[in-house]
C-alpha cells in the first residue's frame, strides 16, 4: 500500500522545524546571558517545552503529510507520549548547550542520546496510528534515520553552542541560517523514517476513530506556531531586559580579565601565575614529573625608563614579552609579575638541561636587539632558574629561589643565567639582612663617615679628603661599603644614602669651620644609580645650601667606567655640577676604557689613578712605571690634577713624586680617619706647634 505526500504539509513541517530550531537557538543565547539560576531554570524549562512541541509538531505534520488511501487517526495516549519524549529530548539539548564545556566526548555522547530520543519520538508517533497489521520497517532506512537523527543532533548542539555567545557579530543572521540547516536535518530524519515504514496491503488504522487526522493537522500546526511565536516574543522581550545583565556580565568578564592578566603585555599576571604554579605542583606531585621556573628581569631597564621615558619603557616590555612568547613551547606559561620581572614556567621537564636550553635560547633571541619607539635597543635579561621539586616545595619558595639565582646571574656579569644553589640562599639571606639594615640605618643614624686625607706631592701638605661611608649596625656589626654599596645600588637605597653622605659631609665641614679650622675640600663618591636621577644636581645644590656650605668645597668622584657608559649624558651632568660650583674627579682611572675625546670634554678637575697602577709601580717594574707616568702626562696635558690612590710604600711615594703626581692618598700617609681625628689634622701648624 503506497501513500502520497501532501506537499503543502511537507513545506509546513520544514517551516515549523526551522522555527523550532530558531527558537531553541534564541533561547540558548538567552540562557547563556542569565546569571540568576532561578531565571535560567525557568527559561530552560519553558524553552524545552516550546522546542519539544516544535519538533514534535513538525514530526506530526510530517506524518499527516503522508496520506494513505484509508482513514487515519491517532491514539491520544501514545501521541501525548511522543510529545513528552520530544520535550524531554529538548530539555536535554538545552541543558547540554548551556552546561559545562562542550568537549568532543560530551558532544558525541549528547548527540547519540538526543538522536535516539528524536527517533524514539518519531517511531512512538508512528505507533500512535495502531496499524493492523503492524508497520514493517526497512532495516537500512530505519538505521539511516537514526544516524541522521544523531548527526542532525550533533550539528544542532554544536551550532547552538557556538551561537550561544550573544556578543558575536550578526548573531541573528547566523542563527537564522543555522535554524534552517537544523530544520532540514530534523525533517530529513523524519522523511527517512517515513520511507522506512512499509504499510502492508489492507492495513487498517486501529486509531482511525480516535482523533480525526485533518482536524489534528490544522490544530497542531496553528498551536505550534502560536507557541513558538509567543516563546520568541518573550525571548526577544527578555533579551532587552537582559542586555543590561549581559553588559554587566561582559564588564564582569573584563574585570576578571584585568585581575588575571597584565594590561600592558596581556600576559598572565602574578596572581594567575601563582595559580598555575600551584596546579603545576599538584600535577607534578601526582605524575612524579618536574618543572622549572625561569625568573628574569631586564638589565638596565631603569636607565632606559629614566633616559628615554616611560613610553619607550612600556614598548620595551611589550617587545620583550612578545619575544619571550616566541621562545617557549605550547604548554609553557609566560607571565609578567610586575615592573620588568617576567617568569617562564616549563612543565613536564625531562631533564634540567631543558631549562638551560630555554634560558640560552631566550638570551640568544634577545641578543638580536629590538626596536622600541624607533630606538634600536639591546635589552638583555638575567635569568635565575629554580626546579621543582628540588629547589622548593611551594610557589613562594620557588619564586624566591629563582629570584635569588637571578641575582647571582646579575652578579656573574648580567645577561646570563644561573641555577639556584643552596649556598646562594645564604648570600641572599645576608643581602636581605643588609637591605633591612640599610633601611634601619637611614632612620636611626647607623651610618657614619670617615675621611681619608689626600696630600700634595712635593710639599706633603694636606690637600683635602675623601669621605668614605661606614655602617655600624647593632645586629650585623660593622659593614664596609664594598659589601653594602652594591646592595644599596641594586635596591635603589643608594640614592637616599648618597644625599645623606653629602649632607653629613657638609655638617662636618661646618663643624670644622665653627671649630676655627681652615676650610677643606672633601671628595664624595657618586654611584651609577645616583647618576640616573634626573634632579641629582638640583638636589645636591639644595643640600649644600641648606647646610650653608659653599659648593666649591665638595668634589664628586665618578668612576671612569660609569662616566664612559653614557658619555654624552655624563658630560651634561658634569657641566651642570661645574656650573653650580662643584668640582668633579674621575675615579679609579685606568680600569675603564676611556676615549680621550670624552676625557677632554669632561673637563674634570682631577684624575684618580686606580690603586692597581700604584701597586704596579713596585710590582711591575719598568712597565708599571711607564704606564703611570703616561697617565700623569696625559692628565696634565688635559689640564687635570692627578691623584694616586692606595699609596702603601715609600718607594711608591718617591716614584710618584718624581713623576710629578699632584696628590697622594693611601695607608702609608693616612688611613681613613674619624671626623674628629681628621679635624685635628686641619689645625694650622702654627697653632698646634
Ligand atoms: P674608592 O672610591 O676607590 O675609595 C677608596 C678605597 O680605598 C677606600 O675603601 C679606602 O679605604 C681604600 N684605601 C685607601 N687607601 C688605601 C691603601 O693604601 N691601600 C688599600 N688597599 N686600600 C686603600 P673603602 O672605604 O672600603 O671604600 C671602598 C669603596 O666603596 C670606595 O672605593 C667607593 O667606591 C665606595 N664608597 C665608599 N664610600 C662611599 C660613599 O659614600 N658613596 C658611594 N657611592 N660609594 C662609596
Ligand atoms: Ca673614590
Ligand atoms: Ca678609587
Amino acid at each position: 500500500m503506497h501513500g502520497t505526500y501532501n506537499l503543502w504539509l511537507v513545506a509546513a513541517s520544514l517551516v515549523v522545524a526551522s522555527l523550532a530550531s530558531f527558537t531553541a537557538l534564541d533561547i540558548s543565547g538567552r540562557i547563556a546571558m542569565l546569571q540568576q539560576s532561578r531565571m535560567r531554570h525557568v527559561w530552560l524549562a519553558g524553552g524545552a517545552a516550546s522546542m519539544g512541541i516544535g519538533i514534535w509538531s513538525m514530526h506530526f505534520i510530517g506524518v499527516l503529510a503522508f496520506e494513505l488511501p484509508i482513514p487515519l487517526g491517532y491514539d491520544f495516549g501514545i501521541t501525548t507520549g511522543s510529545l513528552v519524549i520530544a520535550i524531554v529530548v529538548s530539555y536535554f539539548a538545552l541543558w547540554v548547550i548551556n552546561g559545562a564545556k562542550l568537549t568532543a566526548r560530551r558532544l558525541i555522547i549528547s548527540s547519540v542520546a538526543m538522536g535516539i530520543g528524536i527517533a524514539a519520538m518519531h517511531y512512538t508517533g508512528d505507533a500512535a496510528m495502531q496499524m493492523v497489521p503492524a508497520i514493517q520497517y526497512d532495516p537500512w532506512l530505519f538505521a539511516a534515520s537514526i544516524l541522521i537523527a544523531i548527526g542532525a543532533s550533533g550539528a544542532a548542539l554544536w551550532i547552538a553552542r557556538t551561537l550561544a555567545d550573544v556578543t558575536q557579530d550578526k548573531v541573528v543572521e547566523k542563527r537564522l541560517i543555522a535554524a534552517v540547516v537544523m530544520g532540514i536535518a530534523i525533517t530529513g530524519m523524519h522523511y527517512t523514517g517515513n520511507a522506512a515504514a512499509n504499510f502492508l496491503p489492507n492495513s487498517i488504522c486501529g486509531a482511525a476513530n480516535s482523533v480525526d487526522g485533518r482536524w489534528l493537522a490544522t490544530t497542531v500546526a496553528l498551536f505550534t506556531l502560536a507557541i513558538l511565536s509567543i516563546t520568541l516574543v518573550l525571548s526577544r522581550y527578555d533579551a532587552r531586559t537582559s542586555v543590561l545583565a549581559g553588559s554587566v556580565s561582559r564588564l564582569n568578564g573584563q574585570i576578571v580579565r584585568m585581575a588575571s592578566f597584565d594590561t600592558l603585555t596581556d600576559l598572565p599576571n602574578r596572581r594567575t601565575m601563582t595559580e598555575r604554579m600551584e596546579r603545576a605542583i599538584k600535577n607534578a606531585l601526582a605524575g612524579g614529573s618536574r618543572f622549572a621556573i625561569l625568573f628574569m628581569d631586564l638589565d638596565g631597564f631603569k636607565t632606559i625608563n629614566d633616559s628615554l621615558g616611560h613610553t619607550v619603557g612600556d614598548e620595551v616590555l611589550k617587545a620583550f614579552s612578545k619575544r619571550l612568547l616566541q621562545c617557549v613551547r605550547g604548554g609553557d606559561t609566560v607571565a609578567r609579575l610586575g615592573g620588568d620581572e617576567f617568569v617562564v614556567m616549563l612543565e613536564n621537564l625531562n631533564v634540567p638541561t631543558d631549562a638551560e636550553k630555554m634560558a640560552e635560547r631566550i638570551l640568544e633571541v634577545m641578543r638580536q636587539g629590538l626596536v622600541a619607539s624607533g630606538h634600536p635597543l639591546q635589552v638583555m635579561p638575567s635569568i635565575g632558574i629554580a626546579l621543582f621539586p628540588q629547589d622548593g616545595a611551594s610557589v613562594d619558595e620557588l619564586l624566591k629561589h629563582a629570584d635569588v639565582a637571578m641575582y647571582e646571574a646579575k652578579r656573574g656579569g648580567r645577561s646570563t643565567y644561573r641555577f639556584f644553589e643552596a649556598s646562594m640562599n645564604e648570600a641572599a639571606v645576608r643581602t636581605l639582612q643588609i637591605q633591612q639594615a640599610l633601611h634601619d640605618a637611614l632612620g636611626s643614624n647607623f651610618f657614619y663617615l670617615l675621611f681619608q686625607p689626600k696630600f700634595r706631592g712635593k710639599s706633603g701638605e694636606l690637600a683635602g679628603a675623601e669621605a668614605l661611608i661606614r655602617l655600624n649596625h647593632p645586629e650585623l656589626g660593622m659593614l664596609g661599603p664594598m659589601e653594602f654599596i652594591p646592595i644599596a645600588e641594586r635596591s635603589g637605597q643608594i640614592v637616599q644614602i648618597g644625599y645623606w653622605v653629602v649632607r653629613e659631609t657638609c655638617k662636618h665641614i661646618s663643624q670644622w669651620r665653627t671649630e676655627g679650622r681652615p676650610p677643606v675640600k672633601v671628595a664624595v663618591n657618586l654611584s651609577p644609580r645616583q647618576m640616573t636621577e634626573t634632579d641629582l644636581v638640583q638636589n645636591m645644590i639644595r643640600i649644600v645650601r641648606e647646610q650653608g656650605v659653599s659648593p666649591d668645597l665638595i668634589m664628586f668622584e665618578i668612576t671612569e667606567t660609569v662616566a664612559m657608559q653614557d658619555a654624552p649624558r655624563t658630560i651634561e651632568m658634569i657641566h651642570a655640577f661645574q656650573e653650580s660650583g662643584f668640582e668633579i674627579a674621575i675615579d679609579d682611572f685606568g680600569t675603564g676604557y676611556s676615549s680621550l675625546a670624552y676625557l677632554q670634554r669632561f673637563r674634570a678637575k682631577q684624575l684618580k689613578i686606580d690603586r692597581f697602577f700604584t701597586n704596579g709601580l713596585d710590582e711591575n717594574g719598568q712597565e708599571g712605571r711607564a704606564i703611570v707616568s703616561a697617565i700623569i702626562a696625559l692628565a696634565h696635558s688635559l689640564d687635570m690634577d692627578v691623584v694616586a690612590e692606595g699609596v702603601e710604600t715609600g718607594s711608591q711615594l718617591d716614584r710618584l713624586e718624581d713623576m710629578m703626581c699632584d696628590e697622594m692618598q693611601g695607608f702609608l700617609l693616612a688611613k681613613p680617619l674619624s671626623a674628629d681625628a681628621f679635624g685635628d689634622l686641619l689645625v694650622p701648624k702654627t697653632v698646634s706647634a
